[in-house]
């Protein structure tokens, strides 16, 4: 889910000016609407509902259309029309398409649908916390389709972020090791995972992170896959992670609890969700899939 994003993101184009502006008003550009982020979904099935250029008249002109790429010739864009109180009336959409929030709806869109609709919901939450200079505080410009603020007075130039998460399984031998946070449903356990700081390589975020949530020492880190969470902005980077100790002490102010798991209570929860003792993570979730091919290797 998020990961399967088909459109050619044609990055040597957009700062092609005059390409962008024809593309703006093409009959066959294709605009994704979001409103508060939330995208539009068809009614009659799990589709991506995409609008014509004559939405660009309800976006946020701070903003302006973000350029997600091209398929079949095609230009691909989304917009932000937070500034339409009710859009469903006000654009007459009711009974057709509604405004649906990206966790929500990525559990029915296809894969390629929830991958351009991620894009889309990072870049444009990405604009609209930008919208000043981190230097200097004055109103910065969208330049290059969206992929760039430049401040008005002093320049500076300002990109769209991604924030590396690191999320690993930590294994020794048939046992996995799995932690809760409080909050979560009864029984739900799922892979460590944090963020990774400043001057950290992935292997040494892994080690840290499995040691101060849970007392575990790490070896060998591999990397297994990786996921777009733009929730608002993250970058999941799967990996799994060697034990070299055991005896688990959970840090209480991050998780409820942290535990070994044996294999087989693991392959009995994928197996019927529940059974073993343990709920992991739906498909929809890298946890889940470094949960499984540890569990199946
Ligand atoms: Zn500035």
């Amino acid at each position: 889910m998020f990961a399967g994003n088909p459109l050619d993101r044609a990055n040597h184009r957009r700062r092609d000016a005059a390409w962008i502006a024809a593309q703006l008003v093409s009959e066959t550009s294709r605009f994704l609407p979001f409103w508060r982020l939330n995208v539009l979904v068809k009614a009659e099935k799990p589709e991506l509902a995409w609008a014509t250029a004559a939405i660009r008249s309800v976006q946020d002109a701070r903003t302006g259309a973000v350029l997600l790429g091209v398929r079949d010739e095609v230009a691909h864009f989304a917009v932000d029309i937070t500034p339409l109180h009710d859009p469903v009336t006000e654009l007459g959409l009711a009974g057709s398409a509604s405004f649906v929030e990206l966790r929500a709806a990525a559990a029915t869109l296809s894969a390629s649908d929830s991958g351009i609709a991620a894009q889309g919901r990072q870049m444009l939450d990405w604009h609209a916390r930008h919208r000043f200079c981190a230097v200097c505080g004055r109103a910065t410009s969208v330049k290059e389709a969206g992929y760039l603020r430049e401040c008005d007075e002093c320049d500076a130039q300002h990109f769209p972020r991604t924030d590396p998460v690191v999320i690993m399984l930590v294994e020794s031998g048939d046992r996995c090791l799995l932690g809760r946070q409080a909050g979560w449903p009864p029984q739900m356990y799922s892979a460590l995972a944090g963020f990774v700081e400043a001057g950290e390589s992935l292997e040494d975020a892994v080690r840290r992170e499995v040691q101060e949530e849970s007392g575990i020492a790490v070896g060998a880190v591999r990397y297994f896959a990786s996921q777009p969470w733009p929730f608002p902005s993250s970058l999941m980077i799967g990996c799994m992670a060697r034990a070299e100790s055991s005896d688990v002490t959970v840090d209480k102010s991050e998780l409820e609890d942290a535990r070994w798991f044996t294999r087989a209570d693991i392959l009995k929860s994928l197996a019927q969700p529940g059974a073993g003792g343990v709920f992991v993570p739906p498909a929809v979730a890298i946890a889940h899939h470094l949960i499984r091919a540890w569990a199946e290797s």
